[in-house]
């Protein structure tokens, strides 16, 4: 293509990602400018999203924590705010594969008193009408493809082009993607970013950190029979169907009008290529515990997101020259307590109280920035986080270990067994079909009882996402080297990707010479939920933003 002229677009400050983090950064910003004699009275403020509306993308669990909602807005819920209800019975069983325990105690980081069954789909969607409310612009539909330079300055974001065909070439309706030039761009573009992962690797923040490991976790929301699971209340599982070297579990999360948010996580540390969160989650379905909830109901909508886990440790530096990383994209999330909402909306206010100050000061540097890693340390961010700091890395172990080392983390206020205890990216963690045979393990994948009532398909479940993308367009799932797929990946590891992906995007189908297999990849089902980035052991899977607008329609979750 020859070289496109883009238009431009300067701002003050550009927020890439319109969910809970990027929402609460941009009404904190509002409010900033609205107060008597502010000195950014007259800044433009822009946030924009990749999905098609607000709220398009957004999934969580989710219970949240209100604690930066009531900062930021007073009280909880605020007037209008959309919550399915304040959590009342809370429970935790272990199952095996056909009975249950139910804990007689809860552990104390999932006691759930005081906090609220939400969809985040439905909480930003009302968020952002506050956003606009208070003049603030919202692009949705635009996704940010690259970041923007000076050296090793952030100035602004390309967002991508729209109308480009799958051989990349220009359409009739061609349009190319704006270049947004902003004196502070604050990435809150949620779990594996891909402008966060380039950024990260561009300036090598995660340094001296541990690196981000994640979950995927998938969700579907039903309808269940009138009184089967009041909304508040609240249901974890651990144990079957996982095994014990596997770190995750299930959960249930009762909303109004006999709606029912079952979903269920399962760490990208695992060892067994034939891993598959999408597959476990249906054979979690059937057990007792929870078909009794779900039985008779019906399948609203499903939906599938990564979560970073790694926790204190894990966060990169999160302040560079012209640029502030909030929310998931920074790892701020609690895994002990499965929560990360409060901590991506309190993140987010910070940024955008710094921004505003580096925006009045005119130095908009890494030297003026980092207060914002500061002010987040010593926030109820940072005490949170460092309080559970060694938590998640006691499970490398498996389940015994970790539990018991949990006890240790609460007794010492987050030390546990180390100072810093480490941990090793998820890619590095799977075993070749080799050491399967070796180890007397299965070296085929399991087979699944699918019903189409109680369990689903992965097609069945992303139509029931609402994901669309334009067809004609190159994909936006880029494989290096789809030869290794073919030949070293069937041989070493099965092709995992067929399993970890929790949308079927990933498909061995018979070459055309008729010899063999090859990799087929069926992007329009993809949820965007960046599993493939994170989890491919040969890295060689690189997501990036599709055209913008593209993706789920996500509704309820
Ligand atoms: Fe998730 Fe990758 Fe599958 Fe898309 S292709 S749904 S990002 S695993």
């Amino acid at each position: 293509m020859s070289e496109i002229e883009r238009d431009r677009l300067e701002v003050d400050i550009l927020i890439v990602g319109g969910g809970p983090a990027g929402l609460a950064c941009a009404l904190r910003l509002a409010q900033l400018r609205a107060q008597p004699g502010s000195p950014i009275a007259d800044a433009s403020i822009v946030v924009i999203e990749k999905g098609a509306h607000i709220g398009a993308h957004a999934i969580s669990g989710a219970v949240l924590d209100p604690r930066a909602m009531i900062e930021l807005l007073g009280s909880f819920p605020p007037e209008g705010c959309p919550i399915e209800a304040p959590v009342g019975a809370d429970q935790v069983r272990f199952l095996t594969k056909s009975g249950s325990l139910r804990l007689p105690l809860l552990p104390p980081m999932l006691r759930n008193h005081g906090n609220h069954v939400v969809s985040l789909n439905r909480l930003t969607i009302w968020m952002a009408q506050k956003v606009e409310e208070a003049g603030i612009d919202l692009f949705p539909g635009f996704g940010g493809r690259e970041l923007l330079f000076e050296e090793d300055r952030v100035v602004g974001v390309r967002c991508g082009d729209k109308g480009v065909d799958k051989n990349g070439e220009r359409k009739g309706n061609f349009e190319p993607g704006v270049d947004i030039l902003s004196k502070v761009v604050i990435l809150a573009e949620g779990s594996r970013g891909s402008l966060t992962k380039d950024l990260v690797r561009r300036l090598r923040l995660d340094e001296g950190r541990n690196p981000q490991i994640y979950a995927t976790g998938v969700k579907e929301v039903w309808q269940v029979p009138e009184g089967r699971f009041p909304a508040g209340e609240v249901l974890h599982t651990m144990g079957w169907p996982l095994s014990r070297e596997e770190y995750g579990g299930g959960f249930v999360y009762g909303m109004r009008e006999n709606m029912v948010a079952a979903g269920f996580v399962v760490a990208l540390d695992y060892r067994n290529p034939w891993t598959d969160a999408h597959g476990l989650m249906q054979d979690w379905k059937r057990h007792p515990s929870v078909r009794g909830i779900l039985e008779g109901g019906s399948l609203l909508t499903y939906g599938a997101k990564t979560i970073p886990e790694g926790g204190y440790f894990s966060i990169p530096r999160t302040a560079v020259d012209g640029c502030i990383i909030v929310g998931d994209a920074g790892g701020y999330l609690n895994a002990a307590r499965l929560k990360g909402i409060h901590l991506g909306m309190k993140t987010g206010m910070i940024a955008a109280e710094t921004a505003a100050e580096c925006v009045t000061a005119g130095d908009t540097s890494r030297a003026a920035l980092a207060v914002y890693e500061s002010r987040v340390d010593e926030s109820w961010v940072g005490e949170e986080l460092r309080s559970v700091r060694n938590f998640r890395q006691g499970f490398a172990g498996g389940l015994v270990r970790g539990l018991l080392h949990t006890g240790l983390v609460l007794a010492t206020k987050g030390r546990g067994m180390g100072e810093r205890l480490e941990v090793k990216p998820d890619h590095t963690h799977m075993l070749r079909l080799e050491e399967l045979r070796r180890r007397g393990r299965p070296t085929t994948p399991p087979a699944r009882e699918i019903d189409g009532a109680l369990t689903f398909d992965k097609l069945t479940d992303v139509y029931s996402s609402g994901t669309k993308h334009e067809e004609d367009q190159p994909s936006h799932l880029l494989i290096a080297d789809t030869e290794i797929c073919n030949t070293r990946c069937k041989v070493e590891f099965g092709n995992p990707c067929q399993y970890f992906c929790p949308a079927a995007v990933y498909e061995m189908v018979a070459s055309e010479d008729g010899r063999g297999t090859r990799l087929q990849v069926n992007f329009t089902n993809c949820v965007h939920c960046k599993t493939c980035d994170i989890a491919d052991p040969y890295e060689i899977i690189t997501w990036v933003p599709p055209e913008g607008g593209g993706g789920p329609s996500y509704t309820h979750l």
